[in-house]
C-alpha cells in the first residue's frame, strides 16, 4: 500500500509503501477514496498544539511518533474483514468515523468513544486516511453516508461532527434567546449550519475579519460584531439586547473566551472548541454568582455522526465549496492551509 507519512515533525510528508495490512479480530479494512484535508493536521504535521504561556501539547506525548500517516476524514470502500468482525458491509462505500476509543471503558461502551482516555483515533493514534488502505478497528465506526457527495461526507466526519456535538450541548436553545458564534471561518460557518437546523435564528457572529463576517451574514448569522472594535463587548450585548444564552467559541483564544464569559447571562454556557490555545484567568466567585457553565467539546461520536449524515442527507445542512486534489499534493495543501490561502475544502482523492 501507499501513504503519505510524517517522517519528522514539521517537514513535508514522505510517499512510502509498505505492506497492506491484514485485518484481524475485528478489524475491517478500507480501499479508500478520498480523505479530507483538515487545518488541524497542519498543527499535527508540526507535532504540537500551542497551550499558552509558552506551554506545548506535543503529539509525541500523545503516543505519535513518526513515521505516522495523518488524515482522519477517510471514505472508502470496505473490501475484507477479520474473522470476529460483524455486520460487514463488504464491497460498499463507507464513511469512518475516526475518532474511536478503547472499546473497552464505561465512556466507549456507553458509545462517548470521544471521550476515552485510551484513544485509538484514525489519523492520530492509529495510521489515517493520507494513504490508499485503511485498517478500522471495527465496523461500528462505519457510516453509510449513500445519497450525498462522498466529498463532502469526508468533511462531515471531523468539522460537521464537531460543529454538531458542540451546539448539542447547547441544548435546549430557548428559541428567544441569542447564541454567539466566534469565529467565522469554515467551522463558524458550519456552526451557523446547525444552529438551523436544529431551528435556531437569534445567532451573532464574531470574527476580526469584516469579509468573513459578511459570509456569515449571508449564511444567516442574524447579527455580527468585529472583535477588534475596542467597544466589541457593548455590540455583542446591544446586538443581543442583553445578556446571551450561550456561546460556542470557535477559535478558543483568551480573547475569544473573556469577550463569550462577559457576555453570558445568569446560567449562560460556554462551550470551548477551538483549539488557538492559551489560558485566561476565570473568577470563581463570579462562576458561582453568575453560574457559568463552561465546557469544552472535541469532537463527537458516531451517533452524532450518523444524525450529522442524516440532516445533510434530508437537505437540513448544505453542501460548502470542496475542492478535490490528488493525495500526491497532500503536503502542499497542508503548506497552503497553514499560510490561509485555501477558501473552502481540500479533499485528496485516492487511486
Ligand atoms: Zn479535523
Ligand atoms: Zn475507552
Amino acid at each position: 500500500m501507499l501513504s503519505y507519512d510524517v517522517v519528522e515533525w514539521g517537514k513535508p510528508l514522505q510517499k512510502a509503501e509498505k505492506a497492506t495490512p491484514k485485518p484481524t479480530g475485528t478489524e475491517v479494512l478500507l480501499k479508500l477514496k478520498y480523505c479530507g484535508v483538515c487545518h488541524s493536521d497542519v498543527h499535527i504535521r508540526d507535532g504540537y498544539f500551542d497551550l499558552g504561556g509558552g506551554k506545548r501539547f506535543n503529539m509525541s506525548d500523545r503516543g505519535m511518533n513518526p513515521p505516522v500517516t495523518l488524515g482522519h476524514e477517510p471514505f472508502g470502500t470496505v473490501i475484507a474483514a477479520g474473522p470476529d468482525a460483524k455486520d460487514v458491509p463488504i464491497g460498499q462505500d463507507r464513511l469512518v468515523c475516526p475518532w474511536i476509543g478503547c472499546g473497552k471503558c464505561a465512556r466507549c461502551r456507553e458509545g462517548m468513544d470521544n471521550h476515552c482516555m485510551a484513544p485509538r483515533w484514525i489519523g492520530i493514534q492509529r495510521p489515517g486516511g493520507y494513504a490508499d488502505h485503511l485498517l478500522v478497528p471495527d465496523a461500528k465506526y462505519l457510516v453509510d453516508a449513500s445519497g450525498i457527495d462522498p466529498m463532502w461526507a469526508a468533511t462531515l466526519s471531523c468539522s460537521g461532527l464537531t460543529t454538531y456535538s458542540a451546539v448539542a450541548q447547547l441544548k435546549p436553545i430557548p428559541r428567544d434567546e441569542w447564541v454567539a458564534v466566534f469565529g467565522a471561518g469554515g467551522l463558524g460557518l458550519m456552526a451557523i449550519e446547525m444552529l438551523k437546523a436544529i431551528g435556531h435564528q437569534r445567532i451573532v457572529v464574531i470574527d476580526i475579519d469584516d469579509r468573513k463576517l459578511e459570509v456569515a451574514k449571508k449564511e444567516g448569522a442574524a447579527a455580527t460584531v468585529n472583535g477588534r472594535d475596542p467597544d466589541a463587548a457593548k455590540k455583542l450585548l446591544e446586538a443581543a439586547g442583553g445578556p446571551l444564552y450561550g456561546a460556542v467559541d470557535l477559535v478558543g483564544a483568551a480573547d475569544t473566551a473573556t469577550l463569550a464569559l462577559g457576555a453570558l447571562r445568569k446560567g449562560g454556557k460556554l462551550i470551548v472548541v477551538g483549539l488557538y490555545g492559551g489560558e485566561i484567568p476565570v473568577s470563581l466567585v463570579m462562576v458561582v454568582q453568575r453560574a457559568w457553565r463552561i465546557q469544552g467539546s472535541s469532537v463527537g461520536n458516531v451517533a452524532e455522526l450518523k444524525e450529522v449524515i442524516a440532516m445533510a442527507r434530508a437537505g437540513k445542512i448544505k453542501p460548502i465549496p470542496i475542492e478535490k486534489r490528488p493525495l500526491a499534493e497532500v503536503s502542499r495543501t497542508l503548506d497552503q492551509l497553514k499560510a490561509g490561502s485555501i477558501l473552502g475544502r481540500v479533499v485528496a482523492a485516492i487511486d
